[in-house]
């Protein structure tokens, strides 16, 4: 497609030297329209990412992903174990969404929404930007001999990358655990919670490790979502290219607007030339498009040179993206949601489980009548405490349950024992099935169907 200045640019990474060695990526640092606004957008995702789970919906924190109890809370919905169906719908919409969106928009989740890259490009590389400066200043301090400007420099940098993975570790944890708990944890002994601060440490490192070291390479190399670029990408695929046409032939006085200046290379955080085409590991950062629309400036031509463009749009002007592909997606992505949005409205306030009790069988009284226990399990999925009454709706019976009333908080579980004694009149056989119903007041909830065993 373009004129190739390195041919090796499709064997290996950019990253990686002929003989298998990591080159460091010095990226400069990018300014301009496009990175002012991916600035905005992961300051508003970075109060997400700390707040989501200390605010609170209804006394229940926005998110909330609780694997210990099986709790989770997503934008306020509370799900439980027995919602997992309706939670895979969600994850499967999710997947379809993430799918149409790369194939219509390339790879924008990398360069925008994408936590490792938030955290990389702006919270660690401004701090090695704010540090250690220029490319210039940065390959200069990493060639120089132990200076007392390095040992300053290195140890500020990997001191405050230390302290952020910690605390980028405490934000994540609070996901999981909520605030509350966190928060116990940090001000309670160590002695009490010395696996939970071992866990925290490791993930802390885990992060020291990516940020520091690591970086580029989880999105070019270890990454599965940029390794299904491939087949995801079409034509009409919107992503950060290079207008070739308009561009080649490179060089000042050769007709085409590219000078070959190569600064849309010395921004690129993964170290790669856009001019060679669309690469895996393009995150689609856009900060090429900000560099080169300064280099149009200043050579007065117009921007855009490097832009959000399709092939189909560099090649034919054409700037649809609708295709037969992102249509089946779209269509696809629809129906989900709609079963999703369904199964969500239609699901019970209050969820039962009625169990015989394990090893139990059943009694016989000298009435002439038969006794199972039973366990009754409750959830709660209002915001309001739910009184509730247990009923027999199939057949005659008694039913005795230990403690006085079912009173379940609101989101809360509630479990207790009863036992239901039937006349041996209605029995019809040793494992007869009979059907209970769950009221609050005089409105019916949920029925539950289960087995009465008999001699
Ligand atoms: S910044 Fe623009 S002009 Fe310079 S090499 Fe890149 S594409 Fe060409
Ligand atoms: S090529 Fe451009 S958009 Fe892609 S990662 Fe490099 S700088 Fe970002």
């Amino acid at each position: 497609m373009t004129k190739t200045e390195e041919p090796s640019f499709r064997d290996r990474p950019k990253n990686i030297d002929p003989k298998g060695f990591r080159k460091w990526v010095y990226a400069k640092k990018p300014k301009g329209k496009w990175y002012n606004r991916r600035t905005a957008v992961s300051i508003l995702l970075l109060i997400f990412f700390i707040f989501a789970p200390i605010i609170k919906v209804n006394d229940n924190p926005f998110m909330l992903l609780d694997i210990e109890n099986r709790k989770f809370i997503i934008f306020g919905v509370i799900f439980w174990a027995q919602d997992i169906l309706i939670l895979a719908f969600l994850m499967l919409s999710f997947i379809f969404f993430i799918l149409l969106f790369t194939v219509t928009f390339g790879r924008i989740w990398c360069g925008w929404l994408c936590p490792q890259t938030i955290f990389l490009e702006m919270v660690f590389r401004k701090v090695e930007f704010w540090i250690e400066g220029t490319v210039a200043q940065r390959k200069k301090l990493d060639k120089s001999p132990w200076t007392k400007e390095k040992i300053i420099k290195k140890t500020a940098k990997h001191t405050i990358f230390i302290l952020l993975s910690i605390l980028m570790t405490n934000m994540f944890l609070q996901w999981f655990i909520g605030p509350e708990r966190l928060w116990e944890i940090i001000t309670g002994s160590i002695s009490e919670h010395y696996k939970g601060l071992a866990i925290m440490l490791g993930i802390s490192a885990f992060f020291y490790w990516v940020y520091s070291s690591i970086r580029e390479q989880i999105c070019t190399m270890f990454c599965p979502y940029g390794r299904m670029q491939g087949v995801l990408l079409d034509k009409k695929s919107v992503i950060v290219a290079y207008d070739y046409k308009r561009g080649e032939p490179r060089g000042a006085k050769t007709g085409g607007d590219c000078i070959s200046c190569n600064r849309c290379v010395s921004v690129c955080p993964t170290g790669i030339d856009i001019k060679d085409g669309t690469q895996l590991e393009c995150v689609n950062c856009t900060a090429c498009i900000d560099e080169c629309n300064i280099v149009m400036t200043k050579i007065n031509k117009p921007k855009g040179l490097i832009r959000f463009a399709s092939v189909e749009g560099i090649e034919n002007k054409k700037a649809s993206v609708w295709s037969a592909r992102t249509k089946a997606y779209t269509a696809v992505l629809v129906v989900l949601l709609g079963i999703f949005v369904y199964m969500l409205a239609s699901r019970p306030t209050v969820e039962a489980t009625i169990l015989r009790t394990p090893g139990s069988t059943f009694m016989e009284t000298k009435d002439n009548k038969i006794s199972n226990t039973f366990n009754i399990r409750l959830i709660n999925k209002t915001h309001k405490e739910a009184v509730l009454t247990l009923k027999l709706l199939s057949h005659k019976g008694k039913i005795q349950i230990a403690g006085s009333e079912i009173r379940v908080k609101d989101q809360g579980k509630f479990q207790t024992i009863f036992i239901l004694t039937i006349d041996k009149k209605q029995i019809t056989s040793d494992k007869m099935e009979i059907q209970f119903g769950l009221f609050n007041k005089d409105k019916l909830l949920d029925k539950i169907e289960v087995n009465f065993v008999s001699p």
